[in-house]
């Protein structure tokens, strides 16, 4: 493992600002800590409130990421007020979270770490712990003692598995008073810790600690095919994708209807890296998997278990026979995986523990791939991710000898394990839109752009199509600036193509496994005197006015149907379907047969709790590309009045006498996507500030 220390950048870094230095060193490493995992810490001299001098432990907060760590996010610790705790046996999770909230010296810092006792009973002044694959690959083996001894010798303090908590610290506190002369300790199927005199002794200690352990295992190094044969070849690559894709849909609604139906709904990610493929594709890999998960923070993500889907056999596996086939044993496979759980639950449960979702967050496709599930597709990834590391273990430890899991009374513990459970209540409340994922046309500009903002700050999931990918690529990136990475994906579509509208929607499951929200909104607006109009102009306004939301919305229905999930389409249509306008016939004519298909819909989807409803905006200016200066012109003469008067006119037109915005249709879309309009369906809402001739009736 290569140290990263530069004293060029290091120099003049002092207390915290080092310790920020080294934590970001440890967290770029993902060898070293999964994402968001490991912490470190400093003890020293600050002065309080009131300029008296205190020795102060600086410790991770709880939630923040090494990696990117921050001075504001290592909340001070009185160390003089953590002394007294060595003398006790016990101490409840509870108990110790609310101790340490005395012995904060700011109030309203960040809740430290669960893992601060731990850094509190080191008598050093530096002290790292991270979740090292390397070292975890030694403690998670059959003679891990053995393997630990062998590497370090005296140097390394070895601690038996207990979980995190106030008596795994008096453990590792006991540890360090027997072996004074020990470097670091390393944590059976948890980690390592390690301290120093100074930041950089403690990172050094760090990586000579895990590069030493690769090299033992290098030097023991097992041969390919740790896991025996390989029992599924992958399949190529735009296969793979591609059964995923058929797949995924029924699979979310699966997932989904395991929890809590649309309050527990899950995003799912899709890996199919060769390491992931070699794995579930092989003899062994999938009873080692079965073993359990290589720690407590491991299976925090990960959960005991992942689910293992046996191949349905033979034949062209994108043939439609055998997609079904594989939906089968998917079907089957969880119902297996849900009963194992329940006997899991009930052999490690007291009478009063509430049952967790028993849904899957891993789900391993012999020659597709691993499919993961969680609450967002950064969850989901993140997964993943942690899955990747678990194999690597798994790997690592069956060259050695034999890989030992948790174990599941272990892994019991930690799933229900009080603290988890009680930071899991701690969360603030999801909002009314995640976990949804949403497809919205023509998002480049104006209305579509508007909509897909406001879905996104509601937590939604969107993919945002236009026929100007720069557009919408321009919106992903501020929407994913703003509400996280994985949030938003810009697809270019085009609504008129078949191919085009089947491509983007097969992107939009790869990415994120499903849709909930359809928002049918691209148009174009062609303003032209009946007898003066030209066949090809009228049949373009059919083409993207009424096919367009045909063909997204048909494809849209099929996934919906097939998830069993609901769902919620919204039609972006005109004040002109109801009020039609001189010179607007084709736009007024294509926008009237777009309301009836969505009637239609309305109709057809009710059964599958599918809604689907139609906002008749008028005269949306801003941002929109709908009107051209030509258009303006062309509506400013059919009005006859002049085009600089013609925002004024529409606005002293409406009862209300209003400006009307995209983002006011976007308030529209939003209540009809979310639950808050459960029972609403074939319905049209108006936001035109009221044109009484284009009353709904
Ligand atoms: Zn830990």
């Amino acid at each position: 493992m290569k140290n990263l220390w530069s004293e060029k950048e290091a120099k003049g870094l002092t207390g915290l600002d080092l310790l920020v230095y080294r934590s970001r060193l440890i967290g770029q490493e993902p060898s070293l800590v999964l994402r968001g995992g490991g912490n470190t810490s400093l003890k020293h001299q600050e002065t309080d409130f009131r300029g008296r001098a205190a020795t102060v432990m600086r410790i991770k907060g709880s939630g923040a990421d090494l990696r990117t760590i921050e001075r504001d996010r290592f909340p001070g610790v009185r160390v003089d007020d953590l002394q007294p705790l060595l003398e006790r046996n016990e101490m409840s999770d509870e108990e110790m979270v609310a101790y340490l909230s005395h012995c904060l010296l700011e109030p309203g810092s960040p809740r430290p770490s669960i893992e601060t006792l731990l850094h509190g009973f080191v008598p050093h002044p530096h002290v790292d712990h991270t979740h090292a694959d390397a070292l975890l690959i030694l403690t998670n083996t059959v003679d891990g003692k053995r393997h630990v001894e062998a590497v370090f010798g005296r140097e390394a303090i070895w601690i038996p598995y207990r979980r995190p908590g106030f008596r795994l610290s008096c453990d590792v506190a006991e540890g360090v008073k027997r072996n004074p002369e020990a470097r670091c300790a390393v944590l059976e199927k948890h980690g390592l810790i390690t301290w120093g005199a100074s930041a950089r002794e403690s990172y050094d200690a760090t990586i000579e600690m895990n590069t030493r352990a690769e090299k033992y295992l290098r030097e023991r190094g097992p041969g390919r095919q740790v896991f025996g044969g390989v029992l599924q070849e992958p399949l190529p690559s735009a296969a793979r994708r591609a059964v995923f894709t058929r797949i995924a849909p029924s699979l979310r609604g699966l997932l989904s209807r395991t929890g809590n139906g649309a309050a527990e709904r899950v995003v799912l990610g899709f890996d199919d890296s060769a390491g992931v493929l070699e794995f579930i594709g092989s003899e062994a890999g999938p009873q080692v998997s079965l073993a359990g998960p290589a720690t407590p923070d491991h299976l925090l993500y990960t959960r005991a278990r992942p689910m293992f889907v046996p191949p349905p056999p033979g034949g062209d596996p994108e043939r439609p026979e055998n997609i079904d086939a594989l939906k089968l044993a998917i079907a089957r496979a969880l119902e297996k995986y849900v009963a194992w759980y329940g006997v899991f639950f009930k052999k490690h449960a007291s009478r009063t523990t509430p049952k967790l979702n028993p849904a899957p967050r891993v789900i391993l496709l012999p020659g597709i791939g691993m499919v993961t599930a969680w609450k967002d597709a950064g969850s989901a990834a993140l997964v993943g991710e942690v899955y990747r590391h678990s194999v690597q273990v798994m790997r690592g430890a069956q060259g050695l000898g034999e890989y030992r899991s948790l174990g599941m009374k272990d892994s019991f513990e930690v799933e229900y394990w009080p603290l988890e459970l009680y930071r899991m209540s701690l969360a603030p409340p999801e909002q009314q839109l995640s976990r949804r994922i949403a497809l919205v046309s023509g998002a480049a500009s104006g209305i579509g752009r508007a909509i897909a903002r406001q879905l996104a700050r509601e937590g939604c999931h969107v993919v945002v199509t236009d026929r100007d990918q720069g557009g919408v690529e321009a919106l992903a990136e501020e929407i994913n600036r703003q509400s996280g990475s994985d949030r938003a994906l810009a697809l270019a579509m085009d609504v008129t193509n078949e191919v085009s509208v089947e491509k983007a929607f097969d992107a939009a499951l790869l990415a994120y496994g499903g849709l909930d929200i359809l928002v049918s909104n691209a148009g174009i607006a062609h303003c032209c005197p009946i007898d003066l109009m030209a066949r090809e102009d009228w049949e373009r306004s059919f083409d993207v006015n009424s096919t367009g939301h045909f063909l997204v919305s048909r494809k849209a229905l099929r996934i919906l149907k097939e998830q069993g999930l609901g769902g919620s389409m919204i039609f972006i249509a005109s004040k002109n379907v109801l009020a039609p306008g001189k010179d607007f016939g084709a736009y007024s004519a294509s926008k009237a047969a777009q309301n009836q298909l969505a009637r239609i819909l309305a109709i057809e989807g009710g059964p599958f709790g599918i809604r689907v409803n139609t906002i008749n905006p008028d005269a949306v200016f801003e941002g929109s590309r709908l009107w051209s200066a030509e258009m303006r012109e062309e509506r400013a003469r059919a009005h006859g009045i002049r085009p600089d008067e013609l925002e004024e006119f529409y606005r002293r037109r409406n009862l209300l006498g209003v400006r009307v915005t995209a983002e006011d249709v976007a308030e529209a879309a939003v209540w009809l996507a979310c639950d808050r309009s459960a029972k609403t369906t074939g319905c049209i809402i108006t936001t035109d500030g009221g044109v009484k001739e284009a009353f709904p009736r």
